[in-house]
């Protein structure tokens, strides 16, 4: 195995993908130089500093015991045992026994805690971008086992806001807080969230599960039915329902903690039961675990559907309120469905990189081929778009959340200025980054498959189980046409071009090297057409607008990443002397904006196979080696 240290900074020299079998037994970390950087750039210099040695290791254990024990996961599976052998209910779901081993990796390391409590070695938390990188990192092994350890972070954003509080039930949902974000595998619960109902997932305010209020202030009873229930036996669930008399839709909804065990049962840290599916020492809750999906993928979570039968619930915020607070946990797995699209993208181009590397035909290795070149040339920059984009996204996030919470207890005047940015940018980045990724996910491990050849359709090598999981990424948190309609919405309610426009402009004034002046020119062309499509949009009537909604989310994603990789690319110059960036920013704008005769086929020109080189295996150019760059449009 390679050692840590050639990978850790600059790359010297192109990396040797042929020295490896597969695209497992290395680490994930280390082994991408295009991860690094992006992640990089969103952290402060001094919590990146801490946080750079945890993600080599995380990438260390994510790409050996993670990664092997997620093949054999998604093989054997869960089982649910919905009642015991005396026909008693028990929603027992048996865990596979690998399952407790990568959790209590995961959550031993602040997978879930580090972003609210300050890990050992700090005296403050990190940024949520700490968190969106584990993620990702975590994604190059397994995109079933990162949806629970995600809808833990996100139920904890929730419940963040109502510990010291003087919410009825402020001590309920502290504890639940605290074992949501424990660092301590022993006291650690896992959380979900329950919205999809049979008649609706997109449309969430067709919920039919009823809260009755009991006795007790803030405790209510829940019945009703939940259609698909990830995560089935978290301890920290998160519902919809609706309270008597409350309106129709969205408006009428309220947020409940759904407990597995109820609280007489004693604290949810007493016993690691529901989070690793063994049954707690409390009473079960009044609920019926139905039956599991029998999905395509993501087997390493159990999905299953969930009766409520006066199941013990906590409200959580205000009445009707729900939806709100619901969305505050969407962003969060939106954001997280991208950074997981972005490692298993990572995961199949590297899988892909591997196979080229080391298959023979014809008498060569097929990445001397020019075809086979252009491939992982057209996967690695869609790989780097889709890593600037999230990102991006990730870092005004991240940004929203520090002021959102308390990091930033001594924030300057300017404080609210920068909250609204960081929350219009956030707004509209995260559902254009979760529609974009997920299809480009699909995309690219469906062409892993085809890299790997007749092995790469059949289970045991990873792009099989790639692609399966990569299926749900468009479908849950939100379809493609849901977050296009968002984005009309965001661009509508809150103004969020306000924000986008400068941020473009910027990434585009940064251009100073005269190759990727010309890559601006054409992007900035792009950008003035898109700004009219937009403001033309909004004075359209509905049905037109949603007409072109995907479109439009389309096109902001293309002129956005293409502003963003040119301005990274102007920093590898100015940064490191390295223009390999620029070869990236370039091959985008000219497949996306070239308006090519005869689809440039008689062009003359093919970037990808002279300079695969570095594009692909991470060679260093120097920026004098830059060739006048032709406008993508000549
Ligand atoms: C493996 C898996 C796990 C899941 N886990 C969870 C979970 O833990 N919790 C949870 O709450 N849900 C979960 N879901 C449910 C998921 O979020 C929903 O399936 C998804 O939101 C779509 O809802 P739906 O199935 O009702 O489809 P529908 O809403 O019926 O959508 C069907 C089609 O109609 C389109 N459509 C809908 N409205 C419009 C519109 N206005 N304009 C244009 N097109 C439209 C959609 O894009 C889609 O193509 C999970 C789903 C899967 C597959």
């Amino acid at each position: 195995m390679w050692s840590v240290l050639i990978y850790r900074d600059m790359v010297e020299t192109p990396i040797e993908y042929g020295q490896h079998e597969e695209g497992r037994h290395l680490n994930y970390w280390d082994i991408d130089p295009a991860l690094r950087a992006e992640v990089e750039r969103t952290y402060p210099d001094a919590e990146f500093e801490w946080a750079e040695d945890e993600l080599s290791d995380l990438g260390e254990v994510t790409g050996h015991t993670i990664a092997d024990n997620a093949e054999i996961i998604d093989r054997e599976g869960h089982e649910l045992r919905t009642y015991d052998k005396h026909g008693e209910i028990q929603n027992h779901v048996q865990y596979h026994p690998l399952q407790h081993e990568n959790d209590e990796l995961v959550y031993e390391r602040g997978v879930t805690h580090d972003v609210f409590h300050a890990p050992p070695g700090r005296d403050d938390p990190l940024g949520f971008q700490h968190v969106l990188a584990q993620q990702t990192v975590l994604s190059f092994a397994d995109g079933g086992f990162v949806c629970p350890v995600s809808m833990t972070t996100g139920a904890a954003v929730v419940l963040e806001k109502y510990v010291d509080d003087d919410h009825p039930n402020a001590d309920l949902l502290s504890e639940y807080f605290e074992g949501l974000t424990s660092r301590d595998y022993d006291d650690h619960i896992e959380g979900a969230m329950f919205l999809t109902e049979k008649q609706g997932g997109s449309d969430v305010g067709a919920n039919e599960t009823t809260a009755e209020p009991t006795d007790e202030e803030g405790i209510y009873e829940l019945s009703g039915e939940k259609w698909f229930c990830s995560n089935i036996d978290a301890e920290g669930t998160l519902a919809l329902a609706r309270r008597p008399d409350a309106p129709e839709g969205t408006a009428g909804l309220s947020l409940f903690l759904v407990p597995h065990t109820k609280r007489d049962g004693g604290s949810p840290n007493d016993e690691a039961g529901a989070s690793d599916g063994g049954l707690s020492a409390g009473e079960l809750n009044d609920q019926l675990y139905r039956r599991l999906k029998d999905k395509l993928g993501t087997i390493a979570v159990p999905t299953g559907e969930v009766e409520f039968r006066g199941a013990e619930a906590y409200l959580v915020g205000e009445p009707e309120n729900g939806f709100k607070l619901m969305a505050e946990m969407m962003n969060f797995e939106r954001l997280t469905n991208a950074t997981g699209s972005v490692g298993g993208m990572g995961r199949s181009l590297l899988e892909s990189k591997v196979q080229a590397a080391t298959r023979d035909a014809f008498g060569e290795t097929v990445q001397q081929y020019p075809l086979m070149r252009r491939d992982l040339v057209n996967m690695q920059t869609d790989y780097e778009a889709a890593l600037a984009f999230t990102f991006e996204a990730t870092r005004h996030y991240a940004d929203y959340m520090r002021n959102e919470q308390r990091l930033d207890a001594d924030a300057p005047d300017d404080r609210s200025d920068r909250e609204a940015r960081a929350f219009k940018l956030m707004r509209l980045l995260v559902p254009i980054a979760k529609y974009k990724t997920a299809r480009m996910a699909v995309d690219t491990a469906s062409y892993a498959c085809e890299v790997l050849g007749g092995n790469g359709y059949v289970n045991g090598f990873a792009t099989e189980r790639m692609l399966r999981d990569s299926q749900v990424l468009p479908i849950w948190e939100g379809t493609s046409n849901v977050l296009s309609l968002d984005v009309l919405r965001v661009l509508n309610r809150e103004a969020a071009h306000e924000e986008l426009f400068p941020l473009v402009e910027d990434s585009l004034d940064a251009a100073d090297h005269p190759h990727l002046g010309d890559l601006a020119a054409t992007v900035e062309e792009e950008f003035t057409a898109m700004q009219e499509a937009m403001i033309s949009l909004a004075t359209e009537e509905q049905e037109y607008a949603q007409h072109e909604a995907k479109q439009l989310a389309d096109y902001i994603f293309d002129v956005v990443t293409a502003a963003l990789l040119i301005e990274r690319a102007q920093d590898a110059i100015d940064e490191r002397d390295d223009a390999r960036k620029s070869l990236v920013a370039e091959w985008f704008v000219e497949t996306r904006f070239a308006q090519q005769d005869a689809r440039g086929i008689t062009d003359g020109e093919k970037l990808p196979d002279d300079h695969f080189e570095e594009i692909v295996r991470h060679g260093s150019l120097s920026p004098d080696q830059l060739t006048e760059a032709a406008p993508a449009d000549d």
